[in-house]
């Protein structure tokens, strides 16, 4: 089964709404000839920007989060509805610095994959072990479990709208990638389980990213790894000169 690469750009809270259309069209050019797929995840109020700026372009456009509920005394909260009304197509869930500052939980992350799904927009499920896991030795175990949470209740016909981003928190924002055997390991671990819930087929046919310190140098060594389809990328998606040479990491 081949799968095409899924390159995602995580903003985080980087760019203004001006900052973002200038950025976008002159990503547009350099990216146009790939056959992947490539995102920009963008702060929520550049969205529209993103948006008409990547129009006539390869570039989807993402948000970094959402509410799980439809609306009501949330303040400060965005819903699935909103993001769709402006056009999107994807978003994070459950990015590690959610979990680590906003108290995103497995529980929360669950919730708003569920929400995601039937609304419509695909999400990008993160996960991933801490320095102190992966020193224990339960990466696989403590991996397999946020993976099972986050899938509750996802059907086999839904796993074909969701993308699950292997990010090990030590590896995040650290210059520290994972080495490419390291992140494969971790992948085909997600696959296997996957695997184990929805049958080979289904496993086969999803999206398994790793992020953490991707770069210009990385890139294609571990893009080329069996079980990763891409990658999330933070710091190295904010200039256009290197998440273009992310984006054409086989030319
Ligand atoms: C991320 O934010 O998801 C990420 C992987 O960041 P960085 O590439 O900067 O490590």
């Amino acid at each position: 089964m081949s799968r095409k690469k899924i390159i995602a750009g995580n903003w985080k809270m980087n760019k203004t709404p001006s900052e973002t259309a200038v950025f976008i069209k002159e990503l547009s050019d350099k990216v146009n000839q790939t056959n992947d797929i490539i995102i920009c995840a963008v702060p929520y109020v550049c969205i529209p920007a993103a948006l008409k700026a990547s129009k006539r372009s390869r570039i989807k456009i993402a948000a970094q989060n959402m509410h799980y509920e439809d609306n009501g005394a949330y303040t400060g909260e965005i819903s699935a509805n909103m993001l769709l009304d402006l056009g999107v197509k994807y978003v994070i869930i459950g990015h590690s610095e959610r979990r680590q500052y906003f108290n995103e939980t497995d529980i929360t992350v669950n919730k708003k994959v569920l929400k995601a799904l039937k609304s419509g927009l695909k999400p990008i499920i993160c996960v991933g072990e801490s320095l102190e896991q992966r020193e224990m030795g339960v990466t696989s175990d403590y991996v397999r479990y946020q993976v099972a949470y986050a899938l509750n209740g996802v059907s086999v016909e839904d796993l074909k709208n969701i993308i699950i981003a292997y990010e090990p928190i030590w590896a995040i924002g650290t210059g520290k990638t994972a080495s490419n055997e390291q992140a494969n390991d971790v992948c085909k671990t997600i696959r296997e389980a996957l695997v184990e819930k929805y049958g080979r087929r289904a496993a086969n046919a999803t999206y398994i990213q790793y992020g953490g310190s991707v770069n210009t140098k990385n890139a294609k060594d571990l893009f080329g790894m069996s079980d990763i389809d891409g990658g999330l990328v933070g710091g190295a998606s904010l200039k256009t000169e290197d998440f273009d040479k992310i984006v054409n990491y086989n030319k």
